[in-house]
């Protein structure tokens, strides 16, 4: 069943192509993309505006990027532009850069070619270039992506009626839907991603289409883990990933991409509207800003809960240290992912500290977090913790205390002083190393430390001469102790002689 069809209303029409707003004159397309299509043309070869920028156009939607295809091979591009990069010439694209002289983008040019057959699931089995766009059209993911503009006739080619399902706000396999999901498993998240980000304009999967999908679900097993990921990050990252995440799950996706998700499904909620876990989980996804680390820290944040529940003789369920484990767990999910190693620890670092008990959490401490993780950690965690409320039934409009305190208190800190980190500190390492007349050495760090130690009970203390006090009393303390306060520090065997940098 087709939207249209079910409600025998359309919606609203799609932009024009002949009235100039498309690109018609390439007057309205961006310079890199007019720059590039009036080469190919001046060299005698065809160029068509392809895929998702012509969907996006089309929608009123500002393209993601530009891509560019032609009957032109990728030995005969490069030699048309003076920056590029032969980004998979095997496959036919080319990246090219172009536009105003001093300010080129890119432009991802790919020959016309049909695909024939399938290697592994991931890559077609041979490329075949071709000279005819119909043909390339043929070989594309779904019809709405397989729309070409030609800018110069000021037409859309569309032989597998691409516009229609825009219109009716379908996403559908162009041909055979078993076939084409066989051919590239990549297409299955394709689908659903691509359904989640174009939501807010009442997309969703054409019924053939989504039968197909989840019958070949198994079938991303096949995928490099790197491209799983890159979805995935994209469909949570999108408005509506409520919609997209339980349409995974519907559609025997998710838990093939993390499957310790899958204990969470019918483990029970003590919580009003909200039945099992897997529900909090993903509406904590929902009430997160669209930051898809965030919002894959709100995915995961109770993940520990199945692991860790315990029943107490009064009956009551306890699931002590699920932050602990919960963050341990989405280290594993992490790595799992080939998540960059920074984005891995922003992850497991809200997981561990979701649970933090906002009335041990002083001045103190925040500038301490600020040193450490940074004010977007803080703010983070503050709106995962406001997630986590509203996910267990909580109205958003409720005054949460703890948040509310904490939000308060960190913009007083900010306020306040901005040494948070010894780097911030009035003095800086060559500065305490001519105060104290020694050279470079631990004993500089250890000395910085010290004063950023001071600085962060008393802000008011980070002036030069507060410092300079400071350091000289903690100089003639250390100086006198019997082992100095570097050496206290260092780990591992003690060493016999001094650091470099002690004085004799
Ligand atoms: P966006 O750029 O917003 O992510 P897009 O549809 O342009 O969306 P790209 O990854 O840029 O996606 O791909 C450009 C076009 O190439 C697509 O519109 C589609 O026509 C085609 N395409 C991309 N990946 C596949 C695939 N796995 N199988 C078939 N066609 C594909
Ligand atoms: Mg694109």
């Amino acid at each position: 069943m087709i939207a249209g069809e079910e409600t025998g209303v359309l919606p609203p029409p799609l932009h024009s192509s002949t009235d100039g707003s498309f690109g018609g004159a390439l007057a309205p397309l961006p310079p890199q993309v007019q720059d590039v299509l009036r080469r190919l043309h001046a060299a005698g070869y065809k160029a068509h505006l392809v895929g998702g920028c012509v969907r996006d156009r089309l929608l009123g939607r500002p393209p993601h990027d530009w891509d560019v295809a032609t009957n032109a091979r990728p030995e005969q591009v490069l030699p048309l532009f003076v920056h590029c990069v032969p980004t998979g010439v095997a496959y036919g694209t080319v990246t090219v850069f172009a536009g105003e002289p001093d300010r080129h983008e890119p432009v991802q040019v790919t020959t016309y070619r049909k695909e024939m057959g399938s290697r592994d699931l991931r890559h077609p089995e041979k490329v075949v270039f071709s000279d005819s766009v119909e043909e390339d059209l043929a070989r594309r993911d779904f019809t709405i992506n397989a729309i070409a503009y030609d800018p110069w006739a000021e037409v859309l080619v569309d032989p597998v009626h691409g516009r229609q399902d825009l219109e009716r706000r379908l996403i559908r396999a162009v041909g055979n839907p078993d076939q084409r999901f066989d051919e590239d498993a990549l297409r299955l998240l394709r689908a659903v991603r691509l359904a989640t980000e174009l939501r807010p304009y009442h997309f969703r999967l054409e019924s053939k289409t989504r039968t197909a999908i989840r019958r070949h679900a198994p079938q991303v097993e096949y995928l490099s883990r790197e491209r799983i990921r890159d979805e995935f990050l994209r469909l949570l990252a999108a408005p509506d990933p409520q919609w997209g995440l339980w349409e995974l799950q519907d559609l025997d996706l998710l838990f093939r991409i993390i499957p310790e998700l899958a204990a969470t499904h019918h483990f029970p909620q003590d919580k009003p509207g909200v039945p099992t876990l897997l529900d909090h989980l993903i509406r904590a996804v929902q009430n997160v800003p669209p930051d898809p680390i965030l919002r894959l820290a709100a995915l995961l944040h109770d993940i520990a809960k199945p692991a860790t529940a315990t029943m107490s003789p009064d009956g009551q369920v306890h699931f002590y240290c699920h932050d602990t484990l919960g963050a341990e767990m989405a280290s594993r999910i992490a790595a799992s992912l080939r998540l960059p190693r920074s984005q891995a620890d922003r992850l497991a670092s809200l997981i561990r500290m979701h649970m933090v008990d906002g009335t041990d959490v002083g001045k103190k401490a925040l500038r301490r977090w600020l040193g450490q993780y940074g004010e977007r950690w803080i703010r983070d965690l503050l709106a995962l913790r406001r997630a986590d409320n509203i996910a267990s039934g909580v109205s958003p409009d409720e005054p949460n205390p703890f948040i509310d305190r904490l939000e308060d208190l960190l913009d007083e800190v900010l306020h306040e002083q901005k040494a948070f980190r010894t780097q911030d500190l009035c003095l800086d390492g060559r500065q305490v190393m001519a105060e104290l007349g020694v050279g470079p050495g631990p004993m500089v760090g250890a000395a910085l430390r010290y004063l950023l130690e001071q600085v962060l009970d008393d802000p008011s203390l980070n002036t030069p001469d507060q410092l300079r006090r400071l350091l000289h009393d903690w100089w003639q303390r250390t100086r006198s102790s019997p082992v100095p306060a570097v050496h206290r520090r260092q780990r591992g065997p003690a060493s016999t002689s001094p650091p470099p940098g002690l004085p004799d």
